[in-house]
């Protein structure tokens, strides 16, 4: 970092021990402490750099007076609205604060706005500023993400195959099931059904786990996710079949809003209940455990205020017993953020979600210089400092719009 300030770990260790009012003298503390004492920050963010790429996919850049950089991914689908956020209700806060100040920065993004959420679009661009900011902030102490989080409880993270397909027949979705079983993945998901649809849309859940059970054999993982398909006394009949072919989990059974319907479907079946991607922030988590009752708790770093929030969520989940599989659609950045969060937070037990279809920023175009892939159905996470990955810029300003 030249010509400035070389955060590590010891210095801010010495900082909060000597200062401020321990006796130590300043010159023995360093930058660190004046800025422990609430002094002008001695790293700044100079810019929060909103970037949309084909017009869908949101990345934020943020940028540092120290030339540090940090990389975060927004959730997609709303690229205008979320891009407009970043720019006008969340950058004017950022810009001049301390990277370190994650906490307070996360604060003050959730409070200001407040009249434009406090879910959806709002916690979707926050979680693009964070992210950047826990990757400045490793980048600056030379240490990888999931170290800032506490360490590693294992060493790479296991991730089950995520269909998104709605176009194939049971018979052709079994054997793409059957391809990932061989590749090395030990549990694969379906989107069976069609989403929002109380009960009259198409739905082909059965036909498909059916084929799949018997080509896969048992000794493989069937996720089913209908993505809020039925109604209550609907789902429940389901459950019952789904456990019959040992459906691992069913997710999203019922509106996604319907607290006491998914508690009357937790409470009337054994299948674990899994929901969790359309709340955002850790009080709606806690009314989704206690008044919905779910088994799995589905946060996705992208959608729920970044890496801040999702610490927040998964002491929750610890507290309830409750295991974490996220939510996770962009094999890009947000897989990246998930897997620091993946192999360092101990609720995060069960494979993880992998989306498994082309996408045009892994695929075709990658917009990072070392891509991080899966391997047999595993994600090892990087040892580089900060996230571990850097956009090419090629590609970021060739995409751009
Ligand atoms: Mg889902």
């Amino acid at each position: 970092m030249p010509g400035g300030v070389h955060y590590s770990w010891g210095q801010i260790t010495d900082a909060r021990r000597a200062a401020p009012g321990a006796g130590a003298a300043p010159e023995a503390i360093g930058a660190v402490a004046f800025r422990c004492k609430g002094a002008e920050p001695t790293v700044k963010v100079t810019r929060v750099e909103s970037i949309v790429l084909m017009g869908r996919y949101h990345f934020v850049r943020v940028h540092t007076d120290e030339g540090i950089s940090g990389v975060g991914e927004v959730s997609p689908m709303n690229a205008g609205v979320t891009h407009a956020m970043v720019e006008k209700a969340l950058a004017p806060i950022v810009v001049g604060k301390d990277p370190f100040d994650i906490e307070t920065i996360w604060h003050q993004m959730f409070h200001r706005p407040y009249k434009l959420g406090p879910t959806g679009a709002q916690l979707e661009a926050m979680a693009g500023i964070d992210i950047a900011l826990w990757d400045i902030v490793g980048k600056a102490s030379g240490q990888p993400v999931y170290k800032l989080l506490g360490g590693a409880f294992r060493s790479d993270a296991e991730v089950y195959a995520s269909s998104m397909l709605r176009t194939m027949t049971p018979q052709e979705e079994a054997e793409r099931a059957l391809s990932f079983k061989e590749q090395g993945y030990r549990a694969y998901k379906i989107h069976s059904a069609t989403p929002w649809m109380y009960d009259t849309g198409h739905d082909q859940t059965l036909d498909t786990v059916r084929e799949m059970r018997k080509l896969v054999g048992d000794d493989f993982g069937i996720l089913v996710d209908v993505n809020n398909a039925y109604l209550p006394h609907t789902a429940i009949k389901m459950a019952r079949r789904l456990e019959e072919y040992g459906v691992w989990h069913f997710e999203e059974p019922i509106p996604a809003y319907d607290y006491a319907g998914l508690a009357q479907l937790a409470d009337a079946v054994d299948i674990p209940i899994a929901a969790g991607e359309q709340e955002y922030q850790r009080w709606q988590f806690r009314d989704l455990i206690l008044q919905a009752r779910v088994d799995i708790l589905q946060v996705d770093v992208i959608k729920c205020g970044g890496i801040t929030e999702f610490k927040k969520i998964a002491a929750l989940a610890s507290t309830f017993d409750k295991p974490i599989t996220v939510h996770n659609t962009q094999p890009t950045v947000g897989t990246l953020a998930h897997l620091h969060l993946w192999v360092s937070t101990p609720s995060c037990i069960y494979p993880q979600e992998y989306n498994i279809e082309p996408h045009p920023l892994r695929d075709d175009t990658p917009i990072w210089k070392e891509p991080v892939l899966v391997e047999k159905g595993r994600m090892r996470v990087p040892d580089r400092p900060g996230l571990g990955v850097e956009l090419d810029d090629t590609v970021v300003e060739r995409l751009r719009g």
